[in-house]
């Protein structure tokens, strides 16, 4: 008897495990390739977390999430997009929220039109639902059109899941783009995921959303990056009031798999809503100079505007080539194929301390000039 379902079969994870297996042969690596912020927990979050724990917020939640963090929330986002009265689920970190809004979305054979590079999951999940994802080629600058969108489009198209600023490009969407990209989802009925996780993390201008122009947006956001909690599992889906039936079905969904979001984590985030996190912004800022200055002259790369990665050409045109030297240098960067249908790009995370951002620069340009 075979035990194991259809759905898992499609998911591949070998890219990134023989990675990861190449890395273990590392020594004083620099690590470029962790996807969760260097730095700690503010200490508010982390004594309102330990007091919620003490003071017996131990208990389930509603399943979506306690009122007063979903009031707060819907209030933040009542102000910034605009949205009358959005309804505001809790959920399992942004993954949590994405399994959510497509499991509630998503019938076999629908198409879902993904940006590439995209983030990994992306892939993976609407291949386990049985939907079928369908890739628009960004490259060499990774921003979007509306008319590479237009060329995609079938009856069957259903999702455009978009994330700004990105992952792993660090690409930082235009108003004027996402006002374009509306045009077009409005026209062909398309409902969009604004995947926004990394919305703090945007250095040269504040990153416009689509939820600006476009009220058939699910919004998707989580804490995991900005606070330096990937761990705790907190994000949320911002749904507008029209609708209320598919927020309803997320729900349910949450109600029979995660059943809520962490209790007191919930009520730490509560409690923090306006924590400052400028200074580690400008810190990121600081290492995305630091990454672009000190590679655009080996390697051309784009200039990121966010997250914390930069995507960058392999020298030679294979990257898991390239990847592999460079594993042999003591420096873990990953391929672009675990992030894309090409091949042809590596992403750095530049998560890291400085020092190890100079260590990594130097190590990779002294290999890219053996490829030239
Ligand atoms: N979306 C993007 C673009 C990400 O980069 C990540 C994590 O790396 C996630 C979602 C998942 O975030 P979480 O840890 O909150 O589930």
């Amino acid at each position: 008897m075979d035990y194991i379902a259809d759905r898992t079969r499609c998911v591949d994870a070998s890219g990134i495990r023989r990675i990861w297996q190449m890395a273990e042969t590392m020594t004083d690596p620099v690590n470029f390739s962790i996807g969760a912020p260097d730095f700690p927990a503010p200490e508010p979050l982390k004594k309102a977390a330990v007091e919620a724990v003490s003071q017996d917020y131990n208990g389930y939640t509603l399943t979506a999430g306690i009122p007063e963090l979903r009031a707060a929330l819907a209030e933040q986002i009542n102000q910034e997009y605009n949205w009358n009265n959005p309804s505001i689920l809790v959920s399992g970190g942004l993954s949590g929220a994405l399994l959510l809004g497509l499991m509630a979305t998503v019938n076999p054979g629908d198409e879902v039109l993904i940006p590439d590079p995209y983030f990994v999951s992306y892939r993976h999940l609407v291949n386990m639902l049985n939907g079928k994802c369908v890739y628009l080629d960004t490259y060499p600058d990774f921003q979007l059109s509306a008319e590479k969108i237009a060329e995609k489009i079938t009856p069957k198209t259903k999702l455009l899941l978009l994330n700004s600023p990105a992952n792993p490009s660090g690409t930082v969407y235009s108003a004027q783009q996402l006002k374009a990209v509306a045009e077009i989802a409005q026209k062909h009925d398309i409902l969009v995921f604004s995947d926004e996780i990394y919305r703090d993390f945007s250095y040269d201008q504040s990153a416009p959303s689509i939820a600006q122009f476009y009220d058939n947006t699910i919004v998707m956001r989580a804490f995991s990056k900005a606070y330096g909690v990937p761990g705790w599992r907190i994000g949320y889906i911002a749904v507008p009031e029209k609708h209320t039936d598919l927020f309803n079905q997320m729900a349910t969904v949450q109600q029979y798999t995660f059943v809520c979001a962490p209790h007191p984590f919930q009520r730490a985030i509560l409690a923090n809503l306006d924590l400052d996190i400028s200074q580690h912004i400008n810190a990121y800022r600081e290492k995305r100079d630091m990454i672009y200055d000190g590679l655009k002259e080996d390697f051309g790369l784009v200039k990121p505007g966010g997250a914390f990665y930069a995507f960058v050409p392999a020298p030679g045109g294979s990257a898991t080539e390239f990847v592999t030297q460079a594993i042999q240098n003591n420096v873990l960067v990953i391929p672009g194929e675990v992030f894309s249908q090409k091949d042809t790009h590596f992403r750095i995370s530049y998560a890291t301390s400085n020092e190890n951002i100079l260590k990594g620069i130097e190590r990779l340009c002294n290999l890219a000039k053996k490829f030239q």
